[in-house]
């Protein structure tokens, strides 16, 4: 397929890569980066002139609604336009329409699975869109990912990775500030996660990422918290879900706690630029308020 993939930074970047392996003819655009692998170009318009597909990887959705504008002009009609960017529901929606008007299939398409994921094409894509549109995206998913879910109409994409983001937040608070009260106990940390993540309190956070060095799996605690997924990551994701929740006035008492929490964290040393996990260490060192 001839492919457009705009947006060629740390997740574009891998993600491009693996279409090229794969034996797509991919073109490239990014106002910052430069990707020797693919064909780079010198704008969004002449990435998606004559593609079937094009592919944004953008830092959000105020960026994104900008580049649609340029995607959706240049691509003919029965062309797919695949935003894989974490953005607003609002701004996936808007695209689609804008697309749909232009004759375009639209897919919001984030995903999870981080940098490493995007590099091994390991990642999972969130979908939303029509069957059509899935369809004709799905062969790209299954290289860039291991597994794509079509969630539903446009926005269930970004609807599912802001709730699953939401949940993924509250879960590492809550064990980051769990081993925060065991130390303080006396606890060891091994037989905390001995514990832990054999019983009822399991979760992904305990049993796969573990903000306990030495304790569990290797995860970025163990390199220092080095992310990873940056904390500052983690305050967009749960800005987006507040934003959603207010947007729909759904009731996310904790998802609001979480973002204040991460918020006031990356304003921190020991946040800033750090693995959402090293929440741990900032909780460690401080007593009740
Ligand atoms: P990044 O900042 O490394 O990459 C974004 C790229 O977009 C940059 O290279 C930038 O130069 C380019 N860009 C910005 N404006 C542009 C424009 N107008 N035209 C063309 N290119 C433009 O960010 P990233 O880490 O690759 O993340 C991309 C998206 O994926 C974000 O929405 C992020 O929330 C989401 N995401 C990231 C991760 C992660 O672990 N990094 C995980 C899941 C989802």
């Amino acid at each position: 397929m001839k492919l457009a993939f705009i947006g060629l930074g740390n997740m574009g970047a891998p993600m491009a890569c693996n279409l090229v392996d794969a034996g797509h003819d991919v073109r490239g655009f990014d106002v910052a980066a430069q990707l020797p692998k693919v064909t780079m170009v010198e704008s969004t318009a002449a990435a998606c002139e004559g593609a079937d597909v094009a592919i944004t990887m953008l830092p959000n959705g105020a960026i994104l609604r900008q580049v649609a504008e340029e995607v959706i002009a240049a691509l003919s009609p029965g062309a797919i336009f695949i935003d894989c960017s974490t953005v607003d529901v609002e701004s996936a929606r808007a695209v689609a329409d804008q697309a749909a008007a232009a004759g375009i299939g639209a897919l919001d398409a984030p995903v999870s699975g981080g940098i490493g994921g995007a590099a091994a094409g390991t990642l999972t894509f969130m979908v939303g869109g029509d069957d059509s549109a899935f369809d004709k995206g799905k062969p790209l998913f299954d290289i860039m990912g291991q597994k794509a879910v079509h969630c539903g109409a446009s926005g269930a994409g970004q609807a599912a990775k802001i709730c699953n983001n939401m949940i993924l937040g509250v879960t590492m608070l809550g064990t980051c500030e769990a081993f925060a009260l065991a130390d303080k106990l006396g606890l060891d940390r091994q037989a905390m996660f001995d514990v832990v993540s054999t019983s009822s309190g399991y979760s992904w956070t305990m049993n796969a990422y573990c903000p306990a060095p030495g304790v569990g799996p290797t995860s970025p605690s163990d390199n220092d918290y080095q992310p990873g997924f940056a904390a500052e990551l983690m305050v967009k994701d749960l800005g987006l879900s507040q934003q959603a929740a207010e947007a729909v006035d759904a009731a996310t008492p904790m998802g609001q706690q979480a973002l204040a929490l991460y918020e006031e964290f990356v304003e921190t040393a020991a946040g800033k630029g750090r693995d959402f996990s090293a929440v741990l260490p900032w909780l460690s060192g401080q007593g009740r308020k």
